[in-house]
């Protein structure tokens, strides 16, 4: 299996990620956990952002998983609906993480639980 994260902190604008150091976080989460990269964009949701996400969806391998650590997953689930359909990346190797509201440590503290659960478990499609 392989992991990347895509990591969004809304422009840097929005409160949610007041505490959180996005310069320092990436390399801080590439060394405490078992990810291939973490990319930060501040809108993945925004023209540049979409295009990162479907060019990082269009090159994964077939045991690849990539994490969203950005917004609501709910909103998530809203803004990259189209990307999903578009690519056709399977959704359920597409996880969409909340990471408001929280500084680095709680940021690496979601992504560790969420990607230990992967590793024991990974979520696969369901049977045809
Ligand atoms: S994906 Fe979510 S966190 Fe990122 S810019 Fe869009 S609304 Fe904000």
């Amino acid at each position: 299996m392989e992991i990347k994260v895509l990591l969004c902190n809304c422009k840097g604008l929005c409160p949610s990620f007041k505490n959180s150091d996005m310069n320092t976080l990436p390399f801080q989460l590439e060394s405490e956990l078992e990810v291939k990269y973490v990319m930060l964009h501040p809108m993945t949701c925004g023209q540049g952002g979409n295009q990162a996400l479907i060019d990082v969806l269009r090159s994964a391998g077939d045991d690849t998983y990539v994490i969203s650590a950005a917004c609501a997953p709910k909103a998530q689930g809203k803004l990259f609906a189209k990307i999903l359909r578009t690519t056709g990346f399977p959704a359920e190797r597409f996880i969409m993480l909340d990471v408001r509201g929280t500084d680095n440590e709680g940021i690496l503290n979601r992504l560790k639980q969420t990607i230990e659960g992967l590793l024991k478990a990974p979520v696969t499609a369901p049977a045809a």
